[in-house]
């Protein structure tokens, strides 16, 4: 096997050396380059006067994160390199995903390393503290530390730094498993193509052992861009199917984990096995893979699973995170229910889809009546209760898959309809009316019934290339209009 040579920011010098490669794999050694956080990128020259004098290597693998300008190309011949430039060192530690989620919530994200030499680094930056304390308010909601458990003094490096540019601190626990994943990739799969094979036909058990490896990382590569827990779940438990052939896999989550504790040592027999799935909040859940084809191999499958069971954690996790800004930018947070920008980006798809299909789409534009009233009788807070209380309504009379029914603003909401005409659209208006009229919500201070009613305006069309969405919306519009002056708590409608 030829010498592969890994070099890397001596920001993460400290998770090198925690994951201890050379002892791991054969002919691997590390080395570090200077920081050059924010400055112009090292060259070469620069990288090599800090390698160890004795380095002999034929691969080199630089691990950075745009921090290194590209080597010459002379030493192409002298030795094979793969540059690894990754968009943001973070990524070496977390997923790109999880970064840009926890940057867009306008995060500082730091490492251990990095807080180890924050003194310095700010002031090669030519900052001092009122200056970097101007910088960072400005463009920093706070500081937050990837904490690869690697530096005892991490978080007190932290609170020094968060309080000297004047922002409040967070940490996550990210541990070493993706940057283990990472550099495993980067090795073996320098390994395999030195073997000139093709992964599948490795035979013998010991390649039999990185070819499962190496496959287990492509699959784990795609884990991280699933967007919910259900297809990272089902992924999962795909990628345990595949590499260890068992007859059953399953994942049991955290809850139901508690609820059958008793029978805790269930995959102890010698064809199956358990692993625990986490993730920087704890325990998610555990796989169960039973009944494996090969049970001869189950202490190394055991191990395969353990070492990359925390990454499906991590994607798990992502996927979470990823949910809960989606609902953020969807939903609207007093109802839940779809929020206008929802509705609108909605609307414009099906716009387009009923006029290739040239079926009818149907607006329905709904407003509380006397709704100012009510607030002034009742109060704002039984004001929003009684938006909580009809917002059902609405969701519940959305029953085809293309329906949706959102907050369009204040005590407005709006219905989306394709392929469904005025008569049906009138139907279902005339039915949500009533429905709300009869949750008999008292309102004393409504000049048209002792209860909350709601007056609607429908618009239909099929949309053609002569007519535009935003004049079916305009229209429903002038409806409800109608509909108020024509005397409330009652549906008015149009065709387009
Ligand atoms: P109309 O029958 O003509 O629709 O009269 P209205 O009083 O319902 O209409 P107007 O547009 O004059 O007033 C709407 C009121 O809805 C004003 C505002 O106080 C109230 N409102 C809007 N959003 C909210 C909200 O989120 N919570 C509460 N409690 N009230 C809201
Ligand atoms: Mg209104
Ligand atoms: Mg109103």
């Amino acid at each position: 096997m030829s010498n592969q040579l890994i070099i890397c920011c001596e920001c993460y010098r400290q998770e090198l050396t925690a994951l201890d490669l050379p002892a791991r794999y054969e002919d691997v050694q590390v080395a570090c380059f200077p920081t050059s956080c924010g400055m112009p990128p090292l060259e070469w020259g620069e990288i090599k006067k800090n390698l160890p004098d004795d380095s002999r290597y034929d691969q080199l693998h630089i691990l950075s994160g745009g921090c290194i300008k590209g080597l010459p190309e002379e030493n192409q011949k002298l030795f094979k390199h793969s540059n690894c430039q990754l968009n943001q060192c973070f990524h070496l530690i977390v997923s790109p995903e999880l970064a840009t989620y926890y940057m867009q919530k306008g995060c500082y994200l730091v490492t251990p390393g990095w807080l180890q030499q924050w003194r310095d680094i700010i002031e090669r930056w030519g900052f001092d503290q009122h200056t970097a304390r101007i910088f960072f308010n400005d463009s920093v909601r706070s500081v937050l530390l990837l904490d690869t458990g690697t530096d005892e003094n991490a978080q007190t490096n932290l609170e020094e730094f968060a309080s000297y540019v004047n922002r409040p601190s967070e940490a996550i626990t990210v541990g070493l498993d993706h940057l283990d994943l990472l550099l495993a990739k980067t090795i073996l799969k320098c390994c395999l193509e030195e073997n000139g094979e093709n992964t599948k036909t490795l035979a013998d058990d010991k390649n039999k052992e990185l070819a499962d490896f190496f496959i287990a990382l492509d699959l784990l590569s795609s884990l991280a861009r699933l967007r919910t827990e259900e297809e990272v779940i089902e992924s999962t438990k795909e990628m345990f199917t595949m590499l260890f052939a068992p007859q059953e896999v399953s994942f049991i989550s955290a809850e139901e984990c508690v609820a059958s504790q008793e029978q805790e040592d269930n995959g102890q027999s010698s064809d199956s096995f358990s692993v625990p799935v986490t993730g920087s909040s704890g325990l998610l859940g555990t796989i169960e893979i039973r009944k494996l084809k090969l049970p001869r191999h189950r202490e190394q499958y055991k191990s395969l699973a353990a070492r990359i069971v925390n990454v499906c954690g991590l994607a798990l996790e992502n996927a979470r995170h990823y949910q809960q800004i989606k609902d953020l930018s969807e939903k609207d947070g007093l109802t839940g229910i779809a929020n206008r920008r929802a509705l609108e980006d909605h609307f414009e798809n099906e716009w387009k889809r009923m006029k290739r299909a040239e079926n009818p789409l149907t607006v329905l534009m709904c407003d509380i009546d006397y709704f100012k009233n009510y607030n002034d009788y009742y109060g704002h807070q039984a004001g929003d209760d009684c938006l909580k209380r009809v917002a059902p309504i609405f969701l519940e009379n959305c029953r085809r898959p293309g329906d949706i029914a959102a907050r369009y603003g204040g005590e407005e909401f709006t219905l989306v309809l394709p392929e469904t005409d005025l008569q049906g659209g009138r139907r279902l208006a005339e039915k949500i009316r009533s429905a709300i009229e009869a949750l008999a919500i008292e309102h004393m201070n409504s000049a048209v019934s002792d209860y909350v009613t709601v007056s609607i305006g429908l618009a239909s069309t099929v949309p053609s290339d002569g007519s535009k969405a935003d004049e079916l919306l305009a229209l429903a519009d002038r409806m409800l209009y109608a509909a108020k002056e024509a005397g409330r708590n009652r549906v008015v409608t149009a065709d387009l």
